[in-house]
């Protein structure tokens, strides 16, 4: 999907309004009614008809007449809602190029106000496991578009905390630096993805501190459950900086065990493939680089502290409750089969979405505050690119 923050120029406060009307609506609605969206924006002099007209135009609303009139976010609404409140915040002034196209994920370079540049990490969850979510969809109750939005922010949130925590443990992680809906901004990792490296200088040393940062990981209590060379970046001066963190793990899990070994396997046949690098284990030919067979760490050896890091993880805002919601999607921890929607969720909704419409609620007070401010539009406030910069 095309984020074409263009748009953002001619969007006024009162699109925000509305689209913002559209998220609160959505917390109780697939689709929500046109009439709610109105009462919810209240515009002061109506026109919620025509605002909604220009949202569709650009493509950040869905307009479903199927069974009553109305509409839900699309991605790009939800995109837009959150650029521009951590503009608003003054996190970043303008969005740049895209830089990578995740699983679940789109990375987008961000500009600061100085010209320092950050990454901007827009989750999207349900892209490539969409079957697996709707499949599950029961849990929320039928509102397909709604848990896309759901997890989607639970997956950012729980990023942007383990980002934080392992950073606060010299992890070599990217700095975090703020996280709204779906959307984590960090500091921009100089390098490239290994599985783009073709070379190293010495892939014994790097292969030894890859493998000893999953040691220490696990030493910390938790597994990365992707560790590979796509999510581990290397630059220039081989320098190493892990990203992508929300399918981590503790090491309490039931099938940590696995994980763990599935994340040591993927070093191990990566540097054997790329790199040529031969262990004791592979009883291949002894001419090429070899590395001492107590390589292969085992998981039961490793001492652990399982809540090593769950205070800082707590201190970063993402709670038990979120973690519980998101594992039941990401690794299926909950299987819910069709026909077991009776029981125990029934009332978890509820919870579940509090805090969103807690920070809607933010959303529409601010937005109501920076009204009496100023009646100037928004455009002014999200700068584009240098050639635009004098228009
Ligand atoms: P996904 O969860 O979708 O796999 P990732 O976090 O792995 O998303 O990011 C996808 C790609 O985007 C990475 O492989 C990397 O090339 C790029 N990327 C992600 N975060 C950063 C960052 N902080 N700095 C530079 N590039 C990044
Ligand atoms: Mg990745």
């Amino acid at each position: 999907m095309k984020l074409d923050v263009n748009v953002l120029r001619y969007l006024s406060k009162d699109d925000f309004r509305v689209l913002t009307a559209v998220e609160m609506g959505m917390r109780n609605h697939e689709i929500v009614p046109s009439e709610l969206v109105e009462r919810i924006a209240c515009l002061k002099h109506g026109g919620t008809y025509k605002v909604l007209k220009n949202l569709l135009k650009y493509k950040l609303l869905h307009h479903d007449a199927s069974k009553y009139d109305g509409f839900r976010l699309t991605y790009l609404g939800y995109d837009f809602l959150a650029i521009k409140t951590l503009v608003n915040r003054g996190i970043f002034t303008g969005v740049g190029r895209q830089i990578g196209v995740g699983k679940e994920s789109d990375i987008f370079e961000v500009a600061q106000e100085d010209g320092t540049i950050l990454a901007m990490k827009l989750h999207r969850l349900g892209r490539t496991s969409f079957r697996a979510v709707k499949s599950k969809r029961d849990y929320l109750r039928h509102r397909s578009s709604f848990s896309w939005l759901y997890l989607s922010r639970l997956a950012a949130l729980k990023e942007f905390a383990f980002m934080k925590a392992l950073e606060e443990h010299d992890f070599p992680v990217p700095k975090a630096i703020d996280c709204n809906r779906h959307c984590v901004i960090m500091s921009l990792v100089q390098g490239y993805p290994m599985v783009q490296v073709k070379q190293l200088q010495n892939p014994e040393t790097i292969f030894e501190k890859i493998i000893g940062i999953v040691v220490r990981l696990a030493e910390h209590g938790l597994i990365h459950c992707d560790f590979n060379e796509f999510n581990i970046m290397i630059d220039d001066e081989e320098k190493i900086t892990m990203i992508d963190f929300p399918q981590m793990v503790s090491v309490s899990h039931r099938n940590a065990q696995m994980y763990f070994d599935r994340d040591i396997e993927c070093i191990f046949k990566f540097f054997r493939k790329r790199f040529n690098m031969i262990f004791h284990e592979d009883k291949g030919e002894s001419d090429e680089t070899e590395v001492d067979e107590n390589s292969r760490p085992s998981f039961y050896d490793i001492t652990k502290d399982a809540n090593a890091l769950d205070r800082d993880l707590e201190a970063s805002g993402f709670t038990r409750k979120e973690q519980n919601d998101l594992d039941k999607f990401i690794e299926g921890g909950v299987e819910k089969s069709e026909g077991s929607d009776e029981d125990d969720e029934s009332d978890d909704e509820e919870q579940t979405c509090d805090s969103h419409e807690e920070e809607n609620v933010d959303e529409l007070k601010s937005l109501q505050l920076q009204e009496k401010k100023s009646s100037d539009g928004v455009e002014a406030e999200v700068k584009l690119d240098d050639t635009e910069k004098g228009e």
